[in-house]
């Protein structure tokens, strides 16, 4: 007999009630109901509106927990206030480490490429959880506002090992690694670096690398030559908007969140508030991110059987407003689901229809609750020296002021002045007169010369920013040093 399992289901804000009753609606008449017991939780706007800057009550974070799946309509994000994305915090919050998006050209979906005979089927793993989507921002001058990006060698190894594990299952022969390594020397460095690491486990695969910018055009111009592409956060939630384009828009990609104990599915777009509450919104991307989360759970029968009805139905020419032939009246969310459910046990004529498996049992097993949170690390034993620091000013000073300043307040430390830039440009010792200035400024100390690295404490680099305060405001310092050998800062530009 098959297990039930259990999914916590948020229903969502604006259009996200009338598309999740339908999709509920239309896994029902699939049979889905016979293995699943949808648990409906509080998350969004009105939990927001009651005054947990959260959006999901505590019932909502134990349900989901407990359950480990969370089948999600799409949520508003509070405008200013400080309220938070709801859906990036339950990915970070459940470590949903990477972010799985199938496009697939679809039947009844007109688009530039369908009209020139051209098949899109192709996937993209974005990093979930790390990138600037930490959120971590802070105002260091009058002019200047930071966001910090943050890329740790254990979350590219989740992320790439995840790609290539789901390269595997789906039987692709090459994935990408797409990225901006050219300029972000370090962190974007770490990603392709570890990418290629986590390739070695996956022979069979081949890999290669593509410049994000580069990337984007040939997603245009030339769309079958990838499978797949694993990207950093910011960039694989564009990348990921544009291949939606491709295929029809958001209202056709599918999304999955995954994690080592909690899977997050939901559709792409945003919860439609110019349509919300007239029946009109198109059910697809939550129907095709649950046949996404069917497929999770090993009901490749069920999600077989809806996603060949979802085609068939395609295919005839029913249409929401929102997309198909003009020529033909649109119908409502509804009438589209009842649509597919008519076609529950046929096939799709135009397109090659889904297999369906010998009916199964459910595979899901809830992976045990950690009992505390667990600290991951790739690198170990590493032997580490200080060798300098860098101090950020908030100072509407000339470079060469600032540089008879420190010099001064540096002169009976172990670190001597080497470098002072703004905004990433070296403007002292040497510099453009070109290069304008704003009112923040990086400051490098590093080891006087025979100074030895590995002598020097990170307090004397503190002893040096006490200096350092008594003239200046300093609005934040990063410790400088060497990691087996290798240098753990970037130059600057033009040094
Ligand atoms: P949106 O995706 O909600 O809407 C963009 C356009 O697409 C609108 O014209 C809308 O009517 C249309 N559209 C979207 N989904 C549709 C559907 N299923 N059927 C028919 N038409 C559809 O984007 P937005 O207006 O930028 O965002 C609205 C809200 O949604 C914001 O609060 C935003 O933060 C939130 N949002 C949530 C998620 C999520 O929950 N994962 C994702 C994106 C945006």
């Amino acid at each position: 007999m098959a297990t039930r399992v259990r999914v916590a289901l948020a229903a969502g804000d604006g259009i996200g009630p009338e598309i999740m009753d339908a999709t509920v609606h239309l896994f029902q008449e699939a049979g889905v109901l016979n293995f699943v017991d949808f648990v409906p939780v509080e998350m969004g706007a009105r939990v927001f509106a009651a005054g947990n800057t959260r959006g999901m009550t505590a019932d909502a974070i134990r349900i989901v927990e407990d359950c480990g799946i969370l089948f999600k309509g799409p949520m508003e994000t509070p405008k200013g206030g400080g309220g938070k994305s709801i859906n990036v915090t339950a990915r970070k919050l459940w470590n949903a480490y990477a972010n799985l998006r199938v496009f697939k050209s679809l039947p009844g979906v007109q688009t530039v490429y369908s009209r020139a005979g051209l098949a899109i089927d192709m996937a993209i793993v974005r990093e979930n959880i790390e990138d600037t989507y930490g959120g971590v921002e802070h105002r260091l001058s009058n002019d200047m506002i930071q966001c910090k990006r943050l890329i740790s060698a254990p979350g590219c190894d989740q992320v790439s090992r995840f790609a290539f594990e789901t390269a595997r299952k789906m039987g692709l022969t090459k994935v990408h690694c797409g990225h901006k390594a050219n300029i972000m020397k370090m962190t974007d460095g770490l990603f392709l670096e570890r990418f290629r690491e986590a390739a070695k486990a996956h022979p069979e695969i081949e890999i290669a690398d593509v410049i994000v910018d580069a990337l984007c055009m040939n997603l245009v111009v030339k769309p079958q030559q990838y499978q797949m592409v694993v990207l950093p956060n910011l960039q694989g939630d564009i990348v990921s908007d544009l291949c939606a384009g491709l295929v029809g828009g958001l209202g056709f990609a599918p999304s999955a969140n995954i994690g080592n104990h909690m899977a997050i599915f939901e559709a792409v777009h945003g919860t439609a508030p110019d349509i919300a509450g007239k029946g009109v919104a198109n059910p697809t991307s939550l129907i095709l991110s649950g046949l996404m989360m069917l497929r999770h759970l090993c009901l490749a029968r069920e999600a077989a059987l809806i996603e060949n009805a979802l085609l068939a139905t395609l295919e005839s020419g029913v249409r929401t407003g929102d997309f198909g032939d003009p020529a033909r009246p649109p119908v409502g969310t509804r009438e589209f689901t009842k649509a597919i459910v008519e076609r529950l046990g046929t096939t799709p004529k135009s397109v090659p229809a889904v297999r369906v498996p010998e009916a199964g049992e459910t595979c899901f097993t809830k992976p045990a609750r950690p009992e505390a949170q667990r600290v991951i690390r790739t690198f170990t034993n590493v032997v580490t020296h200080v060798v300098g620091c860098d101090v950020y000013l908030d100072s509407p000073l000339s470079p060469a002021s600032i540089a008879e300043e420190m010099q001064r307040l540096s002169a009976d430390t172990p670190f001597a002045l080497t470098l002072i830039s703004n905004r990433g440009t070296q403007v002292w010792p040497t510099g453009s007169v070109f290069t304008e200035c704003v009112d923040y400024y990086r400051v490098r100390f590093e080891l006087r010369d025979g100074v030895t690295p590995g002598t020097i404490d990170q307090a004397r680099a503190i002893d040096l920013l006490r200096n350092v305060t008594a003239k200046f405001i300093v609005c934040s310092y990063e410790l400088l040093r060497t990691f087996d050998g290798a240098k753990g800062f970037s130059l600057a530009q033009g040094q």
